[in-house]
């Protein structure tokens, strides 16, 4: 298999391997299994990127947990705009629960920012994120990511979920921007 993928009209080349994402889930699974033992914890998915992730990490804890999706949108081909809009909301009863927001990847920190904002009004007992992928020089909103399993380089990326408009989902790698054609 080649290391370079062509999605479209841009062209990636392959960033992080399947087996040091998984290692780096296990990882993340292992801290939340031994801080939710004792919690009653929720996991609210971030619609659609962040489905393979939720997945392999919901598997890895182990824990007994209701899992549930939100979709909130901000983002338009390879840029963040500023408009948040929560498409798809968290219809499960959160009262007295323990969430974790479940993330692809965190960027400008917009969408979490203002998602977190909106369930802090449903009397949770925490909130806390877990996000696979951290752009750590591009983020612009206070936002404290308990878990995060990589901190990368402010290019976009694809694949284990993530999209380029709509496509590139599939990979069981990730691939960064190479070039555009
Ligand atoms: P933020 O609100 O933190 O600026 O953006 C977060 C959302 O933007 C993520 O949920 C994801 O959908 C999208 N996003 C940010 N950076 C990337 C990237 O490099 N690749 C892809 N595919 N999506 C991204």
């Amino acid at each position: 298999m080649t290391d370079k993928v062509k999605i479209q009209d841009l062209v990636f080349k392959k960033y992080l391997t399947q087996s040091q994402i998984q290692k780096q889930i296990e990882v993340l699974a292992d801290r939340i299994a031994v801080d939710y033992k004792d919690k009653d914890p929720v996991f609210i998915v971030v619609l659609n990127g962040a489905y393979m992730f939720a997945s392999d990490l919901l598997k890895a804890t182990a824990l007994d947990a209701p899992m549930t999706f939100v979709k909130i949108s901000s983002y338009v081909g390879t840029e963040s705009t500023g408009n948040v809009k929560v498409i798809m909301d968290c219809t499960l009863d959160i009262k007295d629960k323990d969430v974790i927001l479940v993330e692809d990847i965190v960027d400008t920190g917009r969408t979490l920012h203002h998602y977190q904002e909106v369930l802090s009004h449903r009397s949770c007992r925490s909130i806390a994120i877990a996000s696979l992928l951290v752009k750590p020089n591009k983020l612009e909103f206070p936002l404290k990511i308990e878990y995060r399993g990589f901190d990368i380089e402010d290019d976009f990326v694809v694949g284990y979920g993530l999209d380029y408009n709509e496509y590139g989902r599939m990979y069981a790698d990730i691939y960064q921007l190479f070039e555009e054609e």
